[in-house]
Order: C-alpha cells, then sequence, then structure tokens
C-alpha cells in the first residue's frame, strides 16, 4: 500500500508549497522509490480551464485532456511522471459529482452532507488508483483557516486513521518574516497557524519554515517546542537562485530525512542526486546568453506562462546558455512597424505563444513579419502557428483578407474553428457558441511528420504525440496557397485533416506548432523543439 504525505500551507499563500511537493517527490525518486503528487484546490470552478490566465496562471494540460493547476506542470517537471485527470481536483468538480448522484436518487433518501459525503469524496480521490506507488504526496491549495478549504483538511484527518498508523506523514508550509525594525525572525506566525491546525485536528509531523535569511538554532528549537515536532523536522526554507536548485536546498536541510524519520523508515536508500547537480552546474556555469523575446498577451504575469517559461530554461540548460527572456505586449506593437523593429531588433529569436481573442493580434502577427523577413529564429505556439499562417497567408500568398473565425466573421477563413475531430473516444463534435468548459481538443494526439522536413530532423523520428489545448485550427483548404508562399506544412493528424505543423524551408528557424511542447519539456530531458530553438538563437547571436 502506498504511504501518503498531506501537504498544507499557512500564514499566507504563495510560499511555494507546489515546489515543495515537487521537490520532495523528486528526493524521493532519487531514493529509488516511485512517486505520485496530486492537488486538491479548494474554489468552486470544475476546473481551472475557464479561468483567466492573471487569476489562475498558466492552465497545465495533462496526456488524458483534463485542465488542471499549473503546480501539475512543477510536479511533472521535477519528477517526469505524466500527470492525470486523477491528480488534480476542484470542490467545484466534487460537488458536481455529489449533485448528479443526488439528482439520480443514488443516496436512496438520505440528506447529503459535507460529513460524511464531501469527505468521502474527497478521501475517495486521495486514494485512487495508487497501489502501483510507494509515496502519495496531496497537496491542499490555499490556507489553513479558509472556509473553502476545511472538508479537505478534515477529509485528510480521517484519513489519518484510515491510513493505518505510520502510513501517512503531515507537512505543513509557514512563514517566518524577518521583522527589520526588530532586526529578527519571527516565529509567532508559525505558532499561530499551527494551532489553527491543531484546533482542526492535524498535528503537523514535519514544519517547513520559508523565511528569506537563515534560521538561527534557537528559534529552530523554539519553533520546535512550541509547535510540537522534532527540531530536525523544522526545516528552513530559504529563497534559491533557480528553482532546480531547490530539491538539493532541501536535501540539505534534511527534508526528505525527516519526512523518512517520520515514517520511521530507516532502512532507506541514500539519494543520487547526479541528475540535479548536473542541471545547477549547466545553470551556474553558462558558455554564453542568448535573448529571446516573448510576444504575448498576458506578459505582465509570467505564471500565465509558466511551462514556456521553463521550456526555455532547458532549451538553455541543453546548450550550456542562459536564456533572458523579454516579455514584450503585442498590443504596443500594433500597427507601429518602427515600434516593432525597435523592440524585435535586440533579440535573438522570436516566439508567439498560444493565447486566446483579439486583442494584440495585429502584434503578433506583425513579430511574425518582421522574424520571416529578418530571418530571426521563430517559433510560433498555437495561436502562435495560427499568426503565423495568417502572417503567410496575407503577406506570402496573396490572400489580404485572411484571418481566423475566432476574432469573428471572415471572408477568407485561414484559422477557423474545428467542428470535428477523431479522439481515443470516437469522433467529437462542436459547434459555435457551445460551452466553454472542458470542450477543447484537449490533451494528447498524435501527428506524422513528413520524413525531410526540418520539423522529423528535430525530433529525431516522424511520428510523435503532443499535448493540445485549442477549439480553432488551420484550415486545410489553404494548403496550397500557403505552401506556394514558403509555409510548408510539415506535420499533420494521421487522418491528414488537422495541420499540426508548419515550417519555412527557406528559414534559418521557423516553425509553427498547433499543439503545446512546452508541457512536455524536463529540465534533464529537455523538449526537442526548444533545445533546437535555443540553438538557433545562439547561433543567430553570433551573427549579429
Ligand atoms: N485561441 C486559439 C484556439 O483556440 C489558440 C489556443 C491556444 O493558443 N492554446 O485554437
Amino acid at each position: 500500500m502506498a504511504r501518503f504525505i498531506f501537504i498544507t500551507g499557512g500564514v499566507v499563500s504563495s510560499l511555494g508549497k507546489g515546489l515543495m511537493a515537487a521537490s520532495l517527490a523528486a528526493l524521493l525518486q532519487a531514493r529509488g522509490y516511485s512517486v505520485r503528487i496530486r492537488k486538491f484546490d479548494p474554489y468552486l470552478n470544475v476546473d481551472p480551464g475557464t479561468m483567466s490566465p492573471y487569476q489562475h496562471g498558466e492552465v497545465y494540460v495533462t496526456d488524458d485532456g483534463a485542465e488542471t493547476d499549473l503546480d501539475l506542470g512543477h510536479y511533472e517537471r521535477f519528477t517526469g511522471v505524466a500527470g492525470r485527470k486523477s491528480d488534480n481536483v476542484t470542490s467545484g468538480r466534487i460537488y458536481q459529482q455529489i449533485i448528479a448522484k443526488e439528482r439520480r436518487g443514488d443516496y436512496l433518501g438520505a440528506t447529503v452532507q459535507v460529513i460524511p459525503h464531501v469527505t468521502d469524496a474527497i478521501k475517495e480521490f486521495a486514494r485512487a488508483d495508487t497501489d502501483d506507488v510507494d509515496f502519495v504526496l496531496c497537496e491542499i491549495g490555499g490556507t489553513v483557516g479558509d472556509i473553502e478549504s476545511l472538508p479537505f483538511i478534515e477529509a485528510i484527518r480521517q484519513l489519518r486513521a484510515d491510513l493505518g498508523r505510520g502510513n501517512s506523514v503531515f507537512i505543513h508550509v509557514t512563514l517566518v518574516p524577518f521583522i527589520a525594525a526588530a532586526g529578527e525572525l519571527k516565529t509567532k506566525p508559525t505558532q499561530h497557524s499551527v494551532r489553527e491546525l491543531t484546533s482542526l485536528g492535524i498535528q503537523p509531523d514535519v514544519l517547513v519554515c520559508r523565511c528569506e535569511r537563515p534560521v538561527p538554532e534557537s528559534d529552530r528549537a523554539k519553533i520546535a517546542l512550541f509547535c510540537n515536532v522534532a527540531k530536525e523536522a523544522v526545516i528552513p526554507a530559504l529563497d534559491a537562485k533557480s528553482i532546480y536548485a531547490v530539491p538539493l536546498q532541501y536535501h540539505a536541510e534534511g527534508l526528505d530525512q525527516a519526512v523518512l524519520e517520520a515514517f520511521n523508515i530507516t532502512d532507506a536508500p541514500e539519494p543520487k542526486l547526479d541528475r540535479w547537480i548536473d542541471i545547477m552546474d549547466r545553470i551556474d556555469n553558462p558558455e554564453g546568453e542568448v535573448t529571446i523575446g516573448v510576444v504575448g498577451k498576458y506578459v505582465g504575469l509570467p505564471d500565465a506562462y509558466k511551462s514556456l517559461q521553463e521550456a526555455l530554461v532547458h532549451g538553455g540548460i541543453a546548450n550550456r546558455v542562459k536564456v533572458q527572456i523579454r516579455w514584450l505586449d503585442a498590443e504596443l506593437f500594433e500597427q507601429d512597424a518602427d515600434k516593432v523593429a525597435a523592440q524585435l531588433e535586440p533579440m535573438h529569436a522570436i516566439l508567439v505563444p498560444g493565447g486566446f481573442g483579439e486583442r494584440g493580434s495585429e502584434g503578433k502577427i506583425a513579430s511574425v513579419q518582421f522574424a520571416r523577413e529578418r530571418k530571426v529564429p521563430y517559433f510560433g505556439i498555437c495561436l502562435g502557428m495560427q499568426m503565423a499562417c495568417i502572417e503567410g497567408a496575407r503577406n506570402t500568398a496573396g490572400i489580404a483578407g485572411a484571418s481566423t473565425t475566432e476574432f469573428g466573421p471572415t471572408a477568407e477563413p485561414v484559422i477557423g474553428l474545428i467542428t470535428e475531430w477523431m479522439s481515443a473516444e470516437g469522433i467529437q463534435k462542436r459547434e459555435q457558441g457551445g460551452d466553454m468548459g472542458g470542450t477543447m481538443r484537449l490533451g494528447a494526439y498524435p501527428a506524422h511528420l513528413t520524413g525531410n522536413s526540418h520539423a522529423a530532423s528535430i525530433y529525431g523520428e516522424a511520428d510523435i504525440s503532443e499535448r493540445h489545448r485549442h477549439r480553432y485550427e488551420v484550415n486545410v483548404h489553404y494548403k496550397e496557397p500557403l505552401e506556394k508562399g514558403g509555409l510548408v506544412f510539415s506535420g499533420m493528424s494521421p487522418d491528414g485533416q488537422l495541420p499540426e505543423v508548419v515550417e519555412r524551408p527557406d528559414h534559418p528557424w521557423f516553425v509553427g506548432v498547433q499543439f503545446h511542447p512546452e508541457l512536455k519539456s524536463k529540465p534533464f530531458d529537455p523538449h526537442p523543439l526548444f533545445a533546437s530553438f535555443i540553438a538557433a538563437a545562439l547561433r543567430q547571436s553570433r551573427l549579429v
């Protein structure tokens, strides 16, 4: 049976619980254990798919087509274990299921209540499909004391008994602030947060204390005494210079050791950390630097592009170079060619990421044109591929009115709504004006690359599988004019209906992909497209 690690947070949000969970899982893996990480989100949205990136950051998509919290991206990047639908649940989804059951009459006349019905559903979710792993880490979103998270806290309290003695460990992540006026670290918020947690019936086994300064032994001892945990189980967590330094840092502070001790595991193998040491060596000792311009809409909040940002870093790791990302607001580029050139000239490569809606699109199209004409490496992802097709249609195929139906009716729908496609579950159909939630073409789909294409040479194979999240698609009827204009369709869905990859053979590096390769990139296994794109940027940097 799997052992469970429950992770809660206290005092404030944004303490890096997700990174802590991912790092701990990576450390357990380095000791030879298998892991799964799950996230409970207390909000009422059924999934984060319909939330604005400004509200919630990136929506991370799994192979099996779930739209999940961005923490699942960290989990997968740190462990290489592909997330699944069953690894992220919200209060909204739990209530949706319970209410559907109630309407069907499945409760046979019982009063449906938070305890036991909601808590049972949470417990079931936590335990489902975990027999094959050594450790299951469950992160509870939000902060202890929130009204919304109470049913989750109650469920994990009950699970401690259900799972049997010694099979669960509770980690609480808190803040130890430095008060400049007093010149001291303060442990009181941690004490209060632990008191709040114990009042809900949970005594933490391990405390992870985020702080800006090293925590003196005396403060560690004080926290241990007041919070009823072993001194060795009070783990200071200072800010790290790179998120990939976090596993090594936690190991140095004794986190994995403290967790194993809390489980009474005394015969754990020593961790093999070479993977993380090599990554940090590459990050700390770069042999060059490239600047990538990312032209998008949500550039005020890089969390909206979390996986993209990390995949670019991974491309840097692969090439041993430092990657500087310049976030450029597409709207600022609109209708001003001089501005476009002024902003983009210093870039060694240009990337237009995924996105939704018309705002800023002319700026993105202008960026594509700049990259094409000046022969600067261009990478278009999802909407960025669609913009490359519209640019190609307008400026190299003579289709002046080219647009996408996403922005309204158009006489030249080079990009249109996908109304039908083949999925593993059979034919999927969609209509204009249908439901927004969970209805995109989501998750992993195969694509076939043309044998002699640039894309196939980058991947080193012709049959690939990548994750998707889109409602619109390049209209295959425009293939011929676009290819005449030099934009070649080099990857298609297996039925030949949906364009998946476009490229320009007469350009040093110009690739557009309908999918999101950033979701599968890992620091220890950089995605080939990102590794190749950064290599192209490096060549470009040597030209200018
Ligand atoms: N808005 C576009 C579509 O739905 C692109 C989506 C994306 O970039 N993820 O097809």
